[in-house]
């Protein structure tokens, strides 16, 4: 007899993904197309292709803060066009299905959890390390319901101004967008580096898979701009170690590619300065399952919850 399974959907910036998902936690079918158009209308032509009558529930992450009783994004600064519209209340209804909403990096903490490196961990702090920064807590084995916000974590008084209205937070200083900064206005500022002969002279379409490229070739500017972003992380790990002492830190995301150098800094820089005896080096792993750990975590949340 086949068992239950849920329906898992990620609604990103860039790509909108949708998955049937055992509740065994593993991943049996899925569709990927770009964020584009009406996300309502998207996402529902979508699970028609994917949903059968084994379906027992349909999780949503989206970045973003959610309110968990409507079903509904609150503040979602990549995706504008989310915000207020009950999502989940509205899907629930057309398939007759529990449907639950919640924030991306808090459902891949579960995907983790249930299917990835944190499996037999009892806590752990899931970062992901993308165009922003956000995060996802397991505690005692179970996702601690706070924003984890871990990204807006203000690390420079007075520094740059963030999408979210305060300034100088983490993801303006060590996530993707950050690096890019960094990169065109020291070349901009006449900075000598091989990021500048890029892109066809277009410094503006540097990306950060580019910089770390450059970095590992021996360009200077780059290895300095890895280098001062995983700084930046690193104080943020202490900071997030002082208070949690989890198991273990599992980074996912674009630029935990980026290893060598940003991470081994951001390493560093979090052994320094967490109290003794609250970090150990060693208990910072890579996400395996990162394309999928959101997927599989909204799906199974809304499974058993
Ligand atoms: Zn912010």
């Amino acid at each position: 007899m086949a068992t239950n399974n849920a329906i898992g959907i990620d609604i990103g910036g860039t790509n909108l993904r949708v998955a049937l998902v055992s509740e065994k936690g593993k991943i049996l079918n899925r569709i990927r197309v770009p964020s584009q158009g009406n996300i309502l209308t998207n996402v529902t032509s979508l699970v028609d292709r994917l949903i059968n009558d084994k379906t027992a529930g349909i999780g949503i992450a989206i970045a973003g803060i959610i309110d968990k009783g409507k079903g509904s994004v609150v503040i979602s600064p990549n995706l504008p066009s989310a915000e207020d519209l009950n999502l989940a209340d509205i899907i629930g209804r057309k398939y007759s299905l529990p449907t639950y909403m919640l924030n991306d990096a808090n459902a891949a903490a579960l995907g983790e959890k249930s299917a990835g490196k944190g499996k037999d961990l009892e806590s752990f702090i899931l970062l992901t390390l993308g165009t922003g920064i956000g995060g996802g807590i397991i505690f005692r084995h179970e996702l601690m319901d706070v924003p984890a916000e871990i990204g807006h974590m203000t690390i420079v008084p007075e520094g740059r101004e963030c999408d979210c209205g305060n300034h100088g937070c983490l993801e303006e200083y060590a996530a993707a967008k950050a690096l890019i900064n960094m990169a065109t206005s020291a070349i901009e500022n006449g900075t000598k580096s091989s990021l500048g002969l890029c892109c066809e002279g277009n410094i503006y379409k540097i990306t950060p898979e580019l910089i770390y490229k450059h970095a590992m070739n021996g360009d200077m500017l780059a290895r300095d701009i890895l280098k001062t972003a995983g700084k930046y992380l690193g104080i943020a790990i202490a900071n997030l170690a002082n208070i949690f002492y989890p198991s273990a830190f599992i980074l996912a995301g674009g630029l935990s590619n980026a290893w060598n150098i940003y991470v081994e800094e951001a390493i560093r820089e979090a052994d320094k300065r967490a109290m003794p005896g609250l970090f150990d080096k060693d208990t910072v792993f890579r996400s395996e399952i990162y394309e999928d750990a959101g997927l599989i975590g909204v799906a199974l949340y809304s499974l058993f919850t």
